[in-house]
């Protein structure tokens, strides 16, 4: 797939506390502790303008994300940091009108359905619960002047981009950036970066695994600290990982 066409397929914002806003008493965590991870009705609160899916589409939608998470995520793991995700046809933010492909509030993602935007979410949410175990400064020492993070992904949303959108791929990922939507944030950079790692897309993608190991360390380097973070906090890295960049300590 080309990189265009994956690095469209999605946009995020994260700082969920100016789209959320809780209207009824709350969920009770004992109702959904039987259920599914994944549900295709609206939360317990109104947050988002949403468009459903499709009743005769939530089935293989159903299907394919729970596929997704038993594939990378243990049971343990997941009652951890996960608690819901929500599936959306379309997000919209109420207020400023932008569409987005996935945000969270606490462990609920609320992701638009298809993408690859739940791994991105759930990224965010083990960040935000292990912060002090992924070094901030010396990811953010690899960066180089010419790049600076604008300021936050839902900024990044709300503005439809920032000064660096008409940079290309080669030369983003020579700065150490995946995507454009990684010059937002700190945050955003780590959560794409997961992103990346549980895309099949990019597990098939042969030319961009071999440019990063040739022509863009800092990339290489961003996505060890990732592996030596999942280590830290518990999660296996997929397998191909080891096969496509070596050992990272
Ligand atoms: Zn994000």
């Amino acid at each position: 797939m080309s990189n265009q066409k994956y690095t469209a397929i999605i946009q995020c914002c994260c700082s969920v506390f100016l789209l959320l806003l809780l209207t009824s008493s709350g969920c009770e965590k004992d109702d959904l502790e039987d259920q599914s991870y994944i549900s295709f009705e609206k939360p317990f609160w109104v947050l988002l303008d949403v468009e459903q899916v499709p009743t005769e589409e939530q089935q293989a939608i159903r299907l394919n994300l729970e596929s997704e998470l038993e594939q990378y995520y243990t049971p343990e793991f997941l009652n951890k940091y996960l608690t819901k995700v929500y599936v959306y046809s379309q997000l919209k933010d109420l207020f400023i009108g932008s569409e987005f492909d996935g945000t969270l509030h606490y462990s609920n993602l609320f992701i638009k359905a298809p993408g690859n935007s739940m791994h991105h979410e759930l990224a965010h949410v083990y960040h935000m619960k292990n912060r002090s175990l992924l070094n901030q400064q010396a990811w953010e020492d690899l960066n180089t002047s010419a790049i600076s993070y604008s300021s936050s992904g839902v900024t990044y949303v709300a503005t439809g981009g920032n000064s660096y959108d008409n940079l290309s791929y080669d030369s983003l990922r020579r700065a150490g950036f995946f995507r454009h939507y990684s010059t937002s944030s700190f945050k955003e950079d780590y959560a794409v970066v997961c992103e990346y790692i549980f895309s099949k897309d990019f597990q098939q993608n042969a030319q961009l695994i071999a440019d990063i190991n040739s022509k863009y360390p800092k990339l290489k380097a961003k996505i060890n600290m990732v592996r030596e973070f999942f280590e830290k906090i518990g999660l296996q890295e997929p397998a191909y990982l080891q096969q496509s960049f070596g050992d990272y300590k």
